[in-house]
């Protein structure tokens, strides 16, 4: 296996009509998918456990055991139903009512005003004359004229058809929902019964809403990863402490792009990318990667270059969410991503200014073993790892071009492997002489001719010192 035939960036689609089938869902994964996504807006408790056990079968039966991540909603505000939807006029006064079948509003004049209700009774606190209302991603956008405790008064800015259970963003509204639903609640709980890898939490403001999750999977004695997404302007001012209490981020670049100016985004995305690097997380770039892939089997020109940028800067995976939910070629986007991030990862020279945090002697060992196989060619980064840290601190070195080959004994830090960029996770038992174990999987990797005779292996490990375990760096070379 020539170094760059193993693609570095990871890649995460999200399930939908599009990709449930099982036949879909076998060729995403054959095609290099490395993690799916559950969209919890959208599921059932019932749907839910049915998909997660046939995303199992499907991976048992393409022998590629792909990550499942539980994307919960947390404090998101929508639109209630509609009988049918309604067309907004420009210059329209129009009412969100929060206390559910109020009657219709009057004008001043005495005509009928038009309404909806929002699921948030505290939204007449926390919003102000003049803030701006978004509806569903930015497409309706109304200005906030009155408010009383039972409506909030608005003149459509922006027109255009208003349809049930709509997405509301609030930019620069700091909105007082609880970071963790009893929604969210139960969504998760059905999610580690099923043994979901990752939680992601939307809308997360600040480090206190992932200790929340934290603190619920510490009740339920979970190992599941916490992903924050950030998606709004308080996330942006409290980055560095959600990256500090995270197991990983993801940039949401769907509603970031509507809460925050949009000429912001990309400054926001290199920042978060960066900051990640830094403090030591992986981090998932989200969102219109492919959009223009919805509808038609090629993407922009555009669309190519920002999958390019996020390989160029270093995100751990690129994700796909219309595209594989609702979109006419999902499979044709995972190739895509598949065949630009390969491409430019042949490309890059790992960026030497990460100002990362590699304290602590085991990062030092580790950077000893990232330098040693930098400067080898066609060599491979082999790692043990029970926890997935000597893989994660591996992975956050950024090799240039070896792969992270790392073995570990537990299928559940085997499928969250899949997160990080360059690691390629394999499945096996630790010997008690950790001699066994690198023989064992030297032998392994011969028989699946992903190392040839001549090859430079790099190992990190630890190794046993008479009666203690001591971080190594080992340099074999295959025979
Ligand atoms: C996003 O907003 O970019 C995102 C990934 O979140 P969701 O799809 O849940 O809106």
């Amino acid at each position: 296996m020539p170094a760059h035939a193993f693609r570095r960036t990871k890649i995460i689609f999200t399930l939908g009509p599009a990709t449930e089938s099982e036949e879909m869902l076998e060729k995403l994964i054959r095609a290099g998918a490395d993690i799916v996504r559950l969209n919890m807006a959208h599921a059932s408790h019932d749907s839910t456990r049915l998909v997660i056990r046939r995303i199992r079968a499907v991976s048992k039966r393409a022998d590629r055991d792909v990550a499942i991540m539980m994307d919960i909603k947390g404090p998101e505000i929508r639109t209630g139903d509609l009988t049918v939807p309604l067309e907004l006029k420009a210059g329209e006064i129009f009412d969100f009512t929060v206390k559910p079948g109020m009657a219709a509003g009057e004008g001043g004049s005495g005509e009928e005003i038009r309404s909806v209700d929002v699921n948030y009774q505290n939204l007449v606190n926390d919003i102000k004359v003049g803030d701006t209302v978004l509806v569903d991603n930015g497409l309706l956008r109304l200005e906030v004229l009155t408010k009383d405790e039972a409506r909030i008064r608005c003149r459509v800015l922006i027109p255009g058809e208003l349809r049930s259970r709509r997405h509301i963003n609030l930019p620069g509204v700091k909105v007082n929902l609880p970071a963790f639903t009893e929604k969210d609640r139960g969504d998760a709980t059905v999610g580690l019964e099923e043994g979901i890898d990752f939680l992601a939490l939307s809308f997360v403001r600040e480090a206190k809403d992932v200790e929340l999750l934290r603190i619920f999977l510490g009740e339920k004695k979970s190992k599941v990863r916490i992903v924050a997404k950030i998606e709004d302007q308080s996330a942006i001012a409290n980055l560095g402490e959600i990256i500090e209490a995270c197991d990983g981020l993801m940039v949401a670049r769907g509603d970031l792009g509507i809460e925050c100016p949009f000429e912001e985004l990309p400054v926001i995305q290199r920042r978060a990318v960066r900051a990640c690097l830094a403090q030591g997380r992986p981090v998932i770039v989200a969102t219109h990667m492919l959009e223009s892939m919805i509808s038609q089997p090629v993407p922009t020109r555009a669309e190519i270059t920002d999958v390019a940028n996020a390989v160029y800067e270093q995100a751990d995976c690129v994700m796909l969410s219309g595209e594989t939910t609702i979109g006419r070629y999902p499979l044709e986007c995972v190739r895509m991503l598949d065949t630009i991030a390969r491409r430019i990862e042949l490309e890059e020279t790992p960026d030497k200014s990460f100002p990362a945090v590699f304290t602590g002697e085991r990062m030092k060992v580790l950077h000893a073993a990232v330098v040693l196989a930098n400067e080898l060619p066609r060599s491979r980064l082999l790692t043990f790892t029970r926890h997935g840290f000597m893989a994660q601190g591996l992975a956050l070195l950024r090799p240039a071009r070896s792969p992270i080959l790392a073995f570990t004994p537990s299928p559940e830090v085997f499928r969250q492997l899949r997160l990080l960029r360059a690691v390629e996770p394999f499945l096996m038992t630790l010997a008690a002489d950790p001699d066994d174990t690198i023989e064992s999987a030297i032998g392994l990797l011969r028989r699946e001719d992903r190392i040839a005779v001549g090859d430079k292996i790099v190992i990190a490990t630890d190794i046993l010192a008479h009666d203690r375990l001591v971080d190594s760096v080992q340099l074999r070379t295959v025979r």
